[in-house]
């Protein structure tokens, strides 16, 4: 696996990747690597020629009362997952050298941006999609890979994608959870084994939901109203958003025979957590 820190030696070395036709696909983290990101970039072995991963943990998408300092970094460790994957190109780059001094042009993918998280994260969406777009310009994957983890970002980079005409498949993969059904996530890390059992109330909520619409109730508001009733189990649980929405422009359904998105957020602790399901359509199910 070659490291890069510069913009410079990765377009370089993407050239040579790309030598004799081969594809090259992009895995975007922000590290402290788990589970669910090494089954990104399996899906990037599957699906492509070459497989490039960056690690970043972009300063633009963190609020200033987020956790931006104490982010998890665990480089030693992502190098050897990253190495066992048999990764070709890990691209880790310092905050000056993707915002130099004076760098004052971003990404605003307007609506979606603004919905679930991102009206919980004012910027946040504004700062993912500018890096994105940097790194798309940078590397120029075949194609790239995210997680249905990130519901919100999913919709956000797929119509940057479209609108802005970038020339990749944007490839999303499921959700990986521990076998108790918490997403992985590395803001796991934060919560102290009480909080972690805690945690649990997000996906069984979902679940709630999932078994709800497999039953046949179509009534957005009544799934919402039950996932919130499972949620109150925990008091010590503070929800951020629950809601049923169109998985593309994340506007609320009310009903969801056409498919839906349910995706929850909420605090468990000091750190917040998300987490959501996709409901297929009546006609799929
Ligand atoms: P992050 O390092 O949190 O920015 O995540 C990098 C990529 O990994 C994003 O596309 C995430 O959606 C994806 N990801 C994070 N957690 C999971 C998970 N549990 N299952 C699948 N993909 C995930």
């Amino acid at each position: 696996m070659k490291i890069t820190t510069t913009v410079a030696e990765t377009r370089a070395l993407v050239r040579e990747l790309r030598a004799g036709k081969r594809t090259v696909g992009l895995v975007p983290t922000m590290g402290a690597l788990h589970a669910g990101h090494l089954s990104l970039v399996r899906a990037a072995r599957a699906g492509c020629d070459a497989v490039a991963v960056s690690i970043f943990v972009n300063p633009t998408q963190f609020g200033p009362n987020e956790d931006f300092t104490r982010y998890p970094r665990t480089w030693e460790a992502d190098c050897a997952l990253l190495e066992q994957e048999h990764v070709d190109l890990l691209f880790a780059p310092s905050a000056a050298e993707v915002y130099p001094v004076g760098a004052s042009t971003f990404i605003e993918v307007a609506g979606v941006s603004d919905r679930l998280d991102g009206a919980s994260r004012p910027g946040h969406f504004r700062g993912v999609a500018t890096v994105v777009a940097k790194l798309f310009h940078i590397i120029a994957p075949n194609k790239a890979y995210f997680g249905q983890k990130d519901a919100v970002q999913v919709a956000v980079l797929r119509k940057m994608v479209r609108n802005l005409n970038f020339d990749l498949e944007l490839v999303v993969c499921p959700i990986v959870r521990d076998p108790d059904g918490l997403a992985l996530s590395s803001r796991n890390r934060y919560l102290t084994s009480e909080e972690r059992k805690r945690a649990l109330v997000l996906s069984r909520a979902l679940r709630w939901v999932e078994d709800g619409a497999a039953r046949g109730t179509m009534d957005a508001g009544q799934l919402i109203r039950g996932a919130l009733a499972v949620c109150s189990e925990e008091p010590d649980v503070r929800v951020d958003y629950c809601k049923v929405v169109d998985p593309d422009t994340l506007e609320d359904v009310s009903d969801i025979s056409a498919g839906a998105l349910a995706a929850i957020a909420a605090f468990v602790g000091t750190t917040r957590l998300i987490d959501n399901v996709l409901l297929p359509s009546s006609a799929n199910r």
